[in-house]
């Protein structure tokens, strides 16, 4: 008897679910049953159990009406109660730089100045005298002390290895660099700071100076190392539950290789790729139109594995080297920290108005979306001002231009921000990692509008979640984490990494924080249609995890592991942990 009526009972399934016609009948090729499945749809909506067919969401519904959809070839796992959320996107990150940084040396996880000078002590003794001893990304705000090294520091652990803790916008180096790149007291470029007094040289150097620095070229990678390690990096997403990344910074090159490795069927990720403009040199109207013109294509040109993003600038420096651009002076504090001399500086800012005017409008004559790096409340009012402007020339709203990092959104910003559509591209790692920081230096009054992320939600501003991952490949140990479940816990609790909470009102709940890695990031990329949440026709990107976000105790949400990640129907991932 039921297997007479199974065919029937199939199709009046399928009629329910699907509504195929009987000729395009089809079978699950893999179910997953006795389940959270957290669809992330509009009702946000929980079932038992979900169904994929090919590369899509077949169904979700419960046990039962998945169980109808199975045929003798379909796999059939069960989730014994576990949760299913839908595929992460991360919103900003940089894998084809971050795959190489430890490639030849691993970068140190170091919160103090002692685990700083023990591991440049460390490396002294494993290379030759001379041999360079370099640490990129280093961020002295981000030290239990809150400061740079002094050169004598340096010295003691470094007599005889020149020293490099580079910081992107400025840096150290001690006396060994000093000496090796042929700099003296006496060299004239401001890039070097010098005592008041003694008028001798402190280590302290500015990134304008870092090409003279006599650092030995990088070893240069054939394409196939270069694409090895991006793949062996993607992994590493996965392993975190990724199954889609906004790369960036990009250009035509990098956009090449991503499609290339798309070709050959080698991507464990989609990638969306920003496509960088210059923001430095003379820029016109005409200067960027050109550019422009180079790139093929145009925001959301491409398939759903590798796809073009915004046309991105770089407006300002960063908030942990005192370069993002700020409304009010850095200060005091900060000049000690970054060798800041100016009473009245406010950071740096690459672009005039007139200049940004020009690449907006230029961007938005073209149809692209657009997008800058801003860090600094300024540079995100400056940023605002100009979308205002070039809006009124031809509508940007619906657009979807954006905001990267922009860290510190006063309500003006906000209310613009819901005005012209823009969304915030949000790093919930920098509020984790450096929210003393910016409170020891800039003052509390600052922090009111540190990363408001209730404020922002309630105003209807999006968020997009994303870590900004530069160096190091480890989830948690990175600069910067791109754990999204740290990520995800940092936005709902407001703590940092050194246990204090700030303005628990500004926290956003659980929803909003998944919805912030995954629908959100899919609308950021026009692509909401297709991914974001588990919903019957968009792509089978999901990832079974260990504890249920959803009501799990709050501290449990950091410690989250990925179990199993899909991407495109198939099993790209599974942990070694059993469940
Ligand atoms: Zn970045």
């Amino acid at each position: 008897m039921k297997l007479k009526y199974a065919p029937l009972l199939l199709i009046m399934l399928f009629s329910v679910i699907t509504q195929p016609s009987c000729k395009s009948m089809k079978y699950a090729d893999l179910i997953l049953l006795n389940g959270k499945i957290v669809t992330v749809n509009k009702e946000f909506a929980v079932f038992d159990a979900v169904a994929v067919a090919d590369n899509k969401i077949m169904a979700v519904g419960t046990n039962s009406e998945m169980r109808k959809l199975s045929g003798i070839n379909s796999k059939i796992i069960d989730l014994h109660g576990r949760t299913v959320i839908p595929g992460l996107i991360d919103s900003h990150l940089h894998p084809e730089s971050a795959s190489l940084s430890e490639l030849e040396t691993e970068i140190p996880d170091v919160h103090t100045m002692e685990q700083l000078l023990n591991w440049i002590t460390s490396r002294t003794h494993i290379t030759g005298k001379g041999s360079w001893i370099i640490f990129p990304k280093f961020f002295p705000t981000r030290l239990t002390e809150m400061r740079q090294p002094t050169l004598a520091e340096l010295d003691s652990v470094a007599p005889d290895h020149p020293v490099f803790l580079n910081g992107s916008f400025g840096g150290m180096i001690n006396s060994r660099a000093i000496h090796l790149s042929g700099i003296t007291a006496k060299t004239a470029d401001p890039g070097f700071l010098k005592d008041k007094k003694s008028g001798s040289l402190t280590g302290f150097i500015r990134s304008s100076a870092f090409e003279l620095l006599k650092i030995p070229p990088v070893k240069k990678l054939s394409a196939d190392e270069k694409e090895n390690a991006l793949l062996e990096m993607l992994k590493r997403y996965n392993e975190c539950g990724f199954t889609s990344l906004v790369s960036g910074t990009g250009n035509p090159e990098s956009l090449k290789m991503y499609r290339e490795m798309a070709v050959k069927k080698m991507l464990t990720a989609r990638i969306c790729q920003n496509m960088l403009l210059p923001s430095i040199g003379k820029i016109t109207k005409e200067s960027v139109t050109e550019r422009v013109k180079q790139y093929a294509g145009v925001t959301t040109s491409g398939d759903e594995w590798v796809r073009t993003g915004s046309l991105k600038v770089f407006l300002d420096g960063g908030i942990l080297t005192g370069t993002a651009y700020m409304k009010e002076p850095w200060g005091m504090k900060a000049g000690s920290m970054f060798g800041i001399e100016d009473p009245g500086y406010r950071g740096i800012v690459n672009l005039t108005r007139q200049e940004l005017v020009d690449i907006v409008s230029v961007a938005n004559e073209f149809n692209w979306s657009f997008t800058a790096h801003a860090t600094g409340e300024a540079s995100v009012e400056l940023l605002l001002d100009v979308f205002d402007e070039v809006n009124r020339q031809k509508p940007i709203t619906g657009r979807r231009f954006s905001i990267i990092h922009g860290n510190f959104f006063s309500n003006e910003s906000i209310k613009k921000m819901v005005e012209l559509g823009v969304y915030a591209n949000m790093q919930p790692a920098w509020f984790y990692k450096d929210t003393e920081a910016m409170e020891s230096i800039l003052g509390s009054e600052k922090i009111k509008i540190f990363h408001p992320y209730r404020t922002m939600t309630d105003a209807g501003v999006m968020i997009n979640g994303g870590s900004d991952h530069m160096v190091k490949w480890d989830a948690n140990a990175s600069i910067n984490p791109y754990n999204p479940f740290l990520a995800m816990w940092t936005m709902v609790t407001r703590t940092t990494e050194r246990g204090n909470k700030y303005l628990p009102s500004e926290s956003i709940t659980r929803e909003e924080a998944l919805k912030a890695y995954t629908i959100n990031n899919a609308f950021a990329t026009f692509e909401e249609s297709i991914k974001g949440s588990i919903e019957s026709g968009k792509l089978a990107d999901m990832v079974v995890i260990s504890d249920d976000i959803l009501t799990c105790p709050e501290n449990n949400i950091k410690e989250i592991k990925c179990l199993m990640t899909i991407l495109d129907g198939k099993v790209i991932y599974t942990s070694p942990v059993n469940f």
